[in-house]
């Protein structure tokens, strides 16, 4: 039921606004600091249909990090090296500045490592060693690091892990809370002068006169000058756009493993299966491999065989010694371009989109925040 408004509320919280960001994860509220950082007095709201923010922010895996080997050298190979380049020196320096902002105690940021588990089915398994070498050339003026990428499949067994046949570290990868980086990204927000209101489902969005008029499902109308999209993989029921395809990412943590001999994030099977030490738990996402079709959708409501396949792959991979159960399971959704870059763009008369981070949203939604806010006030 729509009430009529009072003088007060007309003139503060429905007041007319320079920008209205839709969706308060990681990309809506990097690019309202940004915004309020870089002009003070824009007026910015941000609307969320949801008490906190839900979608992937608050449901991803906490990975701190800019790349595992394979998935570089793959896009090296299908979208060229300078891409692939660029890509890698936005994640590293999304990282920098996540940590710029907040201190690692507030954020549980974790200087753990990263790895991937490589097996010999892997199409350039010959060649591994000179095309890491290869990498770490190129990485080098990046990360200042001469040798980013080291096999040391020795540590395997040392970790509790089998089933594998290499294992490729790099030391400067890591992880944190993902629920304390979104809390507190808030909290500096707001801080900043933004106004978030939740509970408030962007449905129409149209452009009248000088500005554009936007309606929630529960009924109440806002203007702005013009319209962020940070809605991620549900912004095609606001303005469909074929390039974003939803996939559902589901996780699973077990109960805590006394002694567990593995720390750090890990890689597998070009990134379709993650995990990394929570505390003494194991946090394993991915397997939407196992049922791609299936989870193309933006349904939180998760799927019993993508959580099977994942703990089949705990029983195959982890030492017979462990002993665990599942504790908590949940899932979470990615928008996802076929090359696997950010899309922002404008997608109507005064709306722009920025969207579709894919799986490697922590690291990069700070820094594509940096230029969309640029961007956006050369309109002002
Ligand atoms: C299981 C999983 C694991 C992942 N692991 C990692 C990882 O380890 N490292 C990494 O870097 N990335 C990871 N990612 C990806 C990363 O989380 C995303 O790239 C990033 O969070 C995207 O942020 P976003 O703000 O674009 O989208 P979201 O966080 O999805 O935010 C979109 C927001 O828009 C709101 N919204 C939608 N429609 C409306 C509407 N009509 N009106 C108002 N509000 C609306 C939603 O409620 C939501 O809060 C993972 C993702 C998942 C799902």
């Amino acid at each position: 039921m729509s009430v009529v408004l009072s003088i007060w509320e007309k003139e503060s919280f429905y007041a007319p606004q320079d920008i209205i960001i839709v969706g308060a994860g990681l990309m809506g509220l990097w690019t309202a600091l940004e915004l309020k950082e870089k002009r003070p007095s824009l007026r910015v709201t941000l609307l969320e249909r949801n008490t906190t923010p839900l979608g992937a922010s608050t449901r991803n895996a906490g990975f701190a990090c800019f790349g595992s080997p394979t998935e570089l050298l793959h896009d090296a190979d299908t979208q060229g090296t300078d891409d692939m380049l660029a890509i890698a020196e936005m994640r590293y320096r999304g990282i920098e500045k996540i940590r710029a902002h907040f201190t690692d105690t507030a954020i549980g940021f974790d200087a753990c490592g990263g790895y991937e588990c490589i097996n010999q089915d892997y199409t350039h398994w010959q060649e591994l060693p000179d095309r890491l070498n290869w990498l770490n050339g190129l990485l080098k003026g990046i990360t200042g690091k001469p040798a980013l990428f080291q096999q040391v499949n020795h540590k395997l067994a040392a970790m509790g892990l089998r089933g594998f046949d290499s294992l490729v570290e790099n030391e400067t990868e890591a992880a944190l809370h993902s629920g304390k980086l979104v809390q507190l990204l808030t909290q500096k927000v707001q801080a900043a002068g933004v106004t978030i209101l939740s509970g408030l489902e962007v449905s129409t969005i149209e452009k009248q006169n000088n500005s554009v008029c936007i309606t929630t499902r529960q009924n109440h109308q806002f203007t702005a000058i013009h319209v962020l999209l940070c809605t991620n993989a549900f912004t095609n029921e606001l303005a469909p756009i074929a390039a974003i395809q939803p996939a559902r990412g589901q996780v699973i943590v077990t109960s805590p493993i006394p002694n567990l001999p593995m720390k750090g994030s890990f890689h597998f099977d070009e990134g379709f299966y993650y995990w990394r030490n929570l505390g003494d738990r194991i946090l394993l996402g991915g397997a939407r491999n196992s049922a791609f079709e299936a989870e193309a959708t933006t349904d939180l409501t998760g799927s019993a065989s993508v959580r099977k396949a994942l703990e089949d792959f705990l029983a195959q991979h982890l030492h017979p010694s462990f002993q665990y159960r599942i504790d908590h399971h949940w899932s979470g959704i990615m928008g996802f371009t076929a090359d696997k870059r950010p899309y922002t763009a404008r997608v109507k008369e005064g709306v722009t989109a920025a969207i579709a981070c894919n799986g490697m949203g922590v690291a990069l939604t700070p820094i594509v925040a940096e230029k969309l806010s640029q961007q956006l006030l050369d309109y002002f």
